[in-house]
């Protein structure tokens, strides 16, 4: 009987177990019944939960318990009523699935049933085996003799312990996992044991292959995290040093979005096995999951050899693998903790092994680090900025100031660039530089720029309608607000709250923004609907000219490096010309960067750059300012006042 939950169901509304303080939801149960049909009782489970996924499988599993509780209550059973009667084998071959021998003192079978010979491998009416030692292999039976001795010194079997990996040895000599149940009675003063005969082999590969799958990395058939923790407090626990490696793939994501998720799977396995060829025997790898892997190093004579291991595996991991026709290049970077220096638990040397893995991995590409202390607190002073950064959100501390944009024909204004600056309440006015790694590294990224992105527009709504028609307005955006919002509908509606065209935004994207296929289908969505894309910071990286060809592009602006050696260095200025040159055949609209000198605009003028931005025009400002110096409308604060 399964009631998955007792107080949706009519029969229990009065049950005191369900209404009173047992309070219960959940009850399974399955009824014990002897061999010849008598009631014993039932086996159940109860909760104060419901469950209502309790599965016919589980029922299955239930049923099965049930049988063998009534087995062993029947064993017992038997075992006090031959001790009066002395009669168990009818019994026993009324339940012709439990395999049964009877053997003496001497440890000669005396009797046995039908089950017992199919379990051994002899037809029914064959002979069977004359001497108990011969159902278990040579090696286990000084064990057995033992055993049996003592219960004969004791008269009983009360308190003895079957030993628990017994083998079955079959006629044919081959074995079996054996689970042996021993009772016995005094048969003409004598002892006699009636053993009760399993073949568990079933059982324990199954049992096997749970303990497998709970332990291990499905795909890379390492060891998986939890099981990665354990090794590590018992080798914690133990007398000599130990060292735990924090292994962490670089570029992978590359991988799998360029080459496919098959490769990807292939890479880790590759570099599971890569490592597992530097363990010793005693070490255990792992894979934490992601592009994450472990390596817990034991017996360590000296905390070098950890950095020895951690080198090693850096210069294995970068090794070309080749998979499917491809060859693949990866690099690793590697954190190391050594025991007891850097931690007594696993949990404190595991984490401190990630805090040497990130600050290797922020040093670059294939570095090694080893923790340090000061790493402690430098992630305590992150997780405080963090916090801080949480606060300037809700408190309104972000604000954004404007950058003109400047048409160099003409010098008339067409935009301007919205910055963000945190006006700190201890430290003053915040520089993106001060903050924005920070705040790009941690969780809040997306929903500052979503606040940009509505400031800025509220701010461009606000001029359009108050003397520049045309204004359009530039807004830099993070990487994670591809990730966690459906950007594109964020800008739709965005446009469509402060009632702006789509012309008049214009989204400034970085190459770290990356090339993923979320990316580029918002982008070109933006795009289709006339939203403007300038690639910032153009020329800086290394994949410019790339994503030139990939994203849907409106304009390009040209990094002021450039810009600000154009006149002393030919070959900036070359760049420049050649940035021109491409983006018009792109058809693309052109912005020089920093442009601080008089001959710099006009140089760029002449080469045919269409807009300038720069402290020759104005530096930054707050929107009352710049509603000042360029004439526009009332700044908005004052505006909603009036
Ligand atoms: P960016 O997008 O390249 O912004 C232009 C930066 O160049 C601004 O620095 C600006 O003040 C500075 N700049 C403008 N004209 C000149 C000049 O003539 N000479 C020199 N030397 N510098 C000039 P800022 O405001 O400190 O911003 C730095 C970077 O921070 C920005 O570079 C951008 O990558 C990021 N950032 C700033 N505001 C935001 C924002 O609201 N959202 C996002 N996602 N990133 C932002
Ligand atoms: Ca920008
Ligand atoms: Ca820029």
């Amino acid at each position: 009987m399964v009631v998955p939950d007792a107080t949706l169901d009519e029969r229990f509304y009065d049950n005191p177990l369900v209404t009173g303080p047992a309070n219960l939801r959940f009850y399974a149960g399955v009824p014990l019944t002897s061999s010849a049909g008598h009631a014993l009782g039932a086996l159940c489970i109860i909760d104060g939960e419901p469950h209502h996924d309790f599965s016919s499988d589980d029922c299955e599993r239930l049923r099965e318990l049930a049988k063998m509780a009534a087995d062993r209550l029947e064993l017992r059973r038997v075992e006090i009523s031959t001790e009066k009667a002395g009669r168990t084998l009818e019994i026993f071959d009324t339940n012709p699935s439990t395999a049964f021998v009877r053997f003496d003192k001497r440890r000669e079978v005396v009797a046995r049933n039908a089950a017992a010979a199919a379990l051994y491998g002899y037809k029914p009416d064959e002979g069977f085996a004359r001497s108990f030692d011969t159902l278990v292999p040579e090696r286990e039976r000084a064990v057995l003799h033992d055993l049996i001795a003592r219960a004969i010194g004791a008269g009983s079997v009360e308190g003895l312990s079957v030993p628990a990996k017994l083998h079955g040895l079959r006629r044919d000599e081959t074995e079996f996992d054996l689970g042996l149940y021993l009772t016995c009675f005094r048969k003409k003063g004598d002892l006699t044991f009636n053993a009760h005969l399993q073949d568990l082999t079933a059982l324990r590969l199954e049992e096997e292959e749970l303990h497998r799958l709970a332990n291990t990395d499905i795909l890379t058939t390492v060891a998986n995290r939890a099981h990665f923790y354990r090794q590590a407090e018992k080798a914690l626990a133990g007398p000599s040093s130990s060292a735990v490696l924090m292994i962490d793939l670089d570029g992978f994501k590359d991988i799998n979005d360029t080459l496919g998720p098959a490769v990807g799977d292939g890479v880790l396995c590759e570099v599971a096995r890569r490592l597992e060829a530097l363990a010793g025997p005693n070490d255990t790898v792992a894979r934490f999951g992601g592009d994450e892997f472990a390596i817990l190093l034991t017996g360590l004579s000296s905390a070098a050899l950890a950095h020895d291991v951690a080198r090693a595996a850096i210069i294995s991991v970068a090794q070309p693998i080749f998979i499917a026709g491809h060859e693949v290049r990866v690099t690793a970077g590697c954190g190391i903790a050594v025991a007891p220096l850097h931690g007594q638990e696993a949990v404190e040397l595991i984490g401190n092994a990630d805090l040497a893995l990130s600050k290797a991995k922020s040093i670059g590409r294939g570095n090694s680090f080893v923790f340090v202390t000061a790493l402690r607190k430098e992630a305590m002073t992150r997780r405080l900025f963090n916090m801080e950064l949480h606060r300037a959100l809700s408190d309104d501390e972000f604000v954004l100031v404007y950058q003109p944009q400047t048409r160099l024909a003409d010098g008339a204004l067409t935009g301007a660039e919205a910055l963000i600056r945190w006006l700190h309440p201890k430290h003053g006015l915040l520089a993106p530089a001060a903050f924005l790694p920070a705040l790009e590294g941690g969780s809040l990224a997306a929903a500052v720029g979503s606040w940009i992105l509505d400031e800025a527009c509220a701010q461009a709504a606000l001029w359009r309608r108050s003397g520049a028609p045309d204004f359009r307005i530039g807004v830099n955006l993070f990487g994670a607000q591809f990730r966690t919002n459906d950007l594109a509908s964020e800008v739709f509606s965005t446009l469509e709250r402060h009632g702006l065209p789509p012309e008049a935004l214009e989204l400034e994207v970085t190459e770290n923004i990356g090339l993923d296929h979320n990316v580029l289908e918002t982008l070109q969505r933006l795009r289709d609907c006339g939203v403007g894309i300038a690639f910032d910071d153009f020329g800086t990286g290394y994949a410019s000219l790339s994503l030139l060809k990939r994203y849907p592009l409106s304009r390009i602006k040209i990094d002021r490096c450039f810009v600000q050696s154009m006149l002393e260095s030919e070959r900036d200025a070359s760049v420049i010309r050649a940035i021109l040159y491409m983006a018009r055949s792109f058809d693309l609209e052109t912005t020089a960067e920093g442009v601080e000198t008089e001959e710099q605009r006009e140089s760029l003028r002449r080469l045919g750059c269409e807009e300038g931005q720069g402290f020759l025009f104005s530096r930054p400002l707050p929107a009352p300012q710049f509603a000042d110096t360029f004439g526009i409308g009332m700044p908005r604060r004052m505006a909603a006042r009036a």
